[in-house]
């Protein structure tokens, strides 16, 4: 067949529109976070473009600001940076999906992704009109010479555009909000987007302004009242702790920073890990080991996932390993693809291997934690071996670095490792069958008695008591070589290799045989429980009813 033309698709603006409205993101809330990262973005350039001389403006202190006009019902995000000429007005927001930032990357490469370039989707801008019914840009570029431009488009594929009266340099959003987006000229609902979205952003943003109250000038009666002024409101903390160098940070920093991702979290996390990775992907963060004790409410104060220091979500499955979701913290990778869909995350192979630094450096710091201060690690035992042993389940690699700092207490309260304790249990805890067998206890009060008896036999006895355990246990039994649980009201205990004389009973034969009679018919003929007198301690006890382990843990 004969090719009768060929060309360019193009994407009509016509079908876009709607499409963004309804589609480009659930959240039509986004579109501020989209328009300050655009602002963020152009300030950025601007930096960057007076660090390596390519433009001779004063830098300054640049501030992006947010104003909401209620009469009018407009919303206005200013900022100070680069801003636009008509042609580039032209190029980077008339050719919707036509992202400039990547072409600005490209340009600069390396040392664009230094400055922090936060766009990637080209289509950032358009969703101001999911709560807009006329977008204005008034923009003045920081090249001299180049007349000020004002583009106006009332949400369909035609704008205008001429020149405008602006002489300072930046860029002005004006947003006339629809009918049905009139939330966003509420000061409350604006505080509660900035808060949720721009806290950590890198350039200062001011939301209004703030009484701040002076020091009294000196010689000032007690009830003359203090003077005040009036000052910008900056909402953001341009440089969070995870952006510094942890050599930069001290322990109380992390802790207040802590505070400012939880304001509500009153509780302190009892330590922290500083992430900071450059190849082969960009990561930095800060996660803390809240106290897990009591109610854990996982669905409050999550870890949370930015991009250049703009927050994304706090869903972080399939980045985070799932054990280390009940962590808290802050992680920013701008490695991480946003556009896709959860099961494509998790096949991603950069998204992989972020997902298995993470566990290793979680596993790193607990293995120094224990080595560095042993006492202190096992004062947090409680707090943080839900973590642990579910890491220890479901990652085949923390698993194996777990031997170095997963503990495993007794009832007298010391803490082993694993390879201690099959130290302390080599000599005495052997079975018939030459397994090492280690006797736990699951409940102190209901199991005493048979601790006791243990105890007063020399042997080891575990308290092991959180609800995954049994299956860690039985995890172990495979991997590790000779080994065997038991609690220590299992029949089991009956086939140790013992250090002392088996105690015998203190009953004449016949009594024995009297009372298990009696003792049998109580449990009942289908009992998995067995009777046993003679190898009682018999000063602890009379008798001793046990049962196989298998039953135990199949309750
Ligand atoms: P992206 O940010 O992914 O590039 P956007 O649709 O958000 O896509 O923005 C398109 C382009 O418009 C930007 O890359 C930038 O060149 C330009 N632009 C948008 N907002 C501003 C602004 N406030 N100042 C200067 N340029 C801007
Ligand atoms: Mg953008």
């Amino acid at each position: 067949t004969d090719t009768m033309a060929t060309g360019k698709i193009n994407v009509s603006v016509d079908n876009i529109f709607p499409l963004i409205k309804k589609f480009l993101y659930s959240d039509h809330e986004i579109f501020l976070r989209e328009l300050i990262s655009n602002a963020t973005d152009a300030t950025l350039k601007l930096k960057h473009l007076t660090s390596i001389g390519e433009a001779e403006v004063e830098y300054g202190n640049p501030l992006i600001e947010v104003k909401i006009d209620k009469e009018g019902k407009k919303l206005h995000i200013i900022d100070q940076g680069i801003g636009m000429s008509e042609e580039e007005v032209k190029k980077y927001i008339n050719e919707v999906a036509f992202s400039g930032a990547e072409e600005f990357l490209d340009k600069y490469k390396d040392a664009g992704k230094d400055a922090g370039i936060i766009g990637h989707f080209g289509l950032g801008f358009y969703s101001s009109f999911m709560v807009a019914k006329k977008v204005e840009i008034l923009t003045k570029s920081f090249r001299e010479d180049t007349p000020a431009v004002h583009w106006t488009c009332e949400g369909n594929p035609e704008f205008t555009i001429k020149e405008a009266e602006k002489s300072d340099r930046g860029t002005e959003i004006i947003l006339h909000l629809a009918e049905d987006s009139l939330e966003f000229l509420e000061e409350g609902r604006i505080r509660e987007l900035l808060t949720k979205y721009n806290k950590f952003m890198p350039i200062p943003i001011k939301f209004g302004t703030r009484t701040e109250t002076l020091p009294k000038p000196e010689g000032a009666k007690e009830d003359d009242p203090a003077p005040t002024r009036e000052v910008d409101n900056i909402i953001n903390n341009p440089n969070p702790a995870w952006t510094q160098k942890p050599t930069d940070l001290e322990e109380k920093d992390y802790k207040s920073f802590y505070r400012e991702l939880y304001p509500m979290q009153f509780e302190e996390p009892l330590f922290h890990i500083h992430l900071n990775v450059d190849y082969p992907f960009n990561l930095t963060g800060i996660l803390y080991f809240p106290k897990l004790t009591g109610d854990i409410n996982l669905q409050k104060d999550r870890i949370q996932l930015y991009q250049n220091q703009v927050f994304v979500t706090d869903n972080v499955e399939g980045i985070v390993p799932e054990f280390l979701t009940m962590l808290r913290g802050v992680i920013d990778s701008p490695d991480i693809p946003l556009n896709v869909s959860r099961s494509y995350l998790q096949a991603d192979g950069a998204v992989k291997k972020i997902s298995s630094y993470i566990s290793r450096k979680v596993a790193d710091k607990l293995t120094a934690l224990f080595k560095d201060d042993r006492e202190a690690y096992q004062e947090k035992w409680n707090d943080i071996k839900i973590v642990i042993e579910y890491g220890m389940l479901s990652d085949e690699k923390f698993f194996e670095k777990a031997d170095a700092f997963a503990l495993y207490p007794t009832v007298d309260g010391e803490y082993f490792t694993f390879e201690e304790l099959i130290d302390k249990i080599e000599a005495q805890q052997t079975d018939k069958d030459g397994k090492r067998v280690l006797l736990y206890a699951s409940d102190r009060e209901a199991q005493h008695a048979y601790i006791d008896t243990a105890r007063a036999k020399g042997y080891q006895v575990l308290l092991l008591d959180s609800p995954i355990v049994p299956h860690l246990m039985q995890k172990l039994e495979t991997t590790k070589e000779n080994l065997s649980f038991a609690r220590v009201d299992a029949d089991h205990i009956d086939k140790l290799i013992r250090k002392e004389e088996d105690a015998v009973s203190k009953l004449s034969e016949d009594e024995q045989e009297t009372l298990k009679g009696q003792l049998e018919k109580a449990l009942g003929e289908k009992s998995s429980y067995t009777v046993q007198l003679e190898a009682m301690d018999s000063d602890q006890a009379p008798f001793v009813i046990t049962e196989p382990e298998f039953m135990r843990r199949m309750k």
